[in-house]
């Protein structure tokens, strides 16, 4: 079995990926190993039950948070929901147009894949800037639902991401 401190070793860092001056956070060793992935998961599953709050919905980010917000879901017994790039998601979508590096972009929910009234955490790898956490945020507003944490593998601090978020975020690594 892993520990937790194991699994944060896992994360390797590579210069210059996938441009230079940037030094990309990679997650995947972790999926190389079941018993790592069932430690993360647990790890964040009980960090959401010890908030003692409802939580209906777990969203997660393209495409990272594809990974593991479903299994952090099917453990809370609650339905996950995907944020897609523009044009990738069937019939009805809500969207919002956020700042990535090289100009705006636009991220799209399903209109009813949050019930009004809802309590959502939304999972991604890497919390950056916060650009792309926020129009998730914002998305779950325009359904009338309420973010209740945004939980994250990685977070790189120096950039407070935090401070474009509303709701508290929580991070395994910080860096
Ligand atoms: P932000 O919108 O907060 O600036 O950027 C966060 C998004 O960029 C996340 O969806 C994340 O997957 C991606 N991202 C940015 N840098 C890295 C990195 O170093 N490693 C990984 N795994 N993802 C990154």
């Amino acid at each position: 079995a892993f520990t937790i401190e194991q699994v944060k070793a896992l994360v390797r860092e590579f210069p210059d990926f996938p441009s230079q001056g940037i030094l990309f956070r990679d997650i995947f060793p972790i999926f190389r190993h079941p018993e790592a992935i069932e430690c993360l998961v647990n790890h964040f599953v009980d960090h959401i039950r010890a908030l003692n709050q409802q939580v209906d919905v777990v969203v997660g980010l393209d495409a990272r948070g594809f990974l593991f917000g479903p299994l952090i879901a099917i453990k809370l017994g609650v339905p996950f929901a995907p944020v897609r790039k523009r044009g990738k998601l069937p019939g009805q979508v809500v969207s919002v147009t956020y700042m990535k590096e090289y100009g705006p972009d636009v991220f799209e929910m399903q209109a009813d894949a949050i019930e009004s009234g809802k309590s959502v955490v939304i999972v991604d790898d890497l919390l950056a800037t916060g650009g792309s956490c926020k129009a998730a945020e914002d998305l779950v507003a325009l359904m009338k639902g309420n973010v209740v944490l945004n939980a994250f593998v990685i977070n790189l601090v120096g950039l407070e991401g935090h401070k474009q978020l509303k709701a508290p975020v929580y991070a395994l690594i910080e860096c």
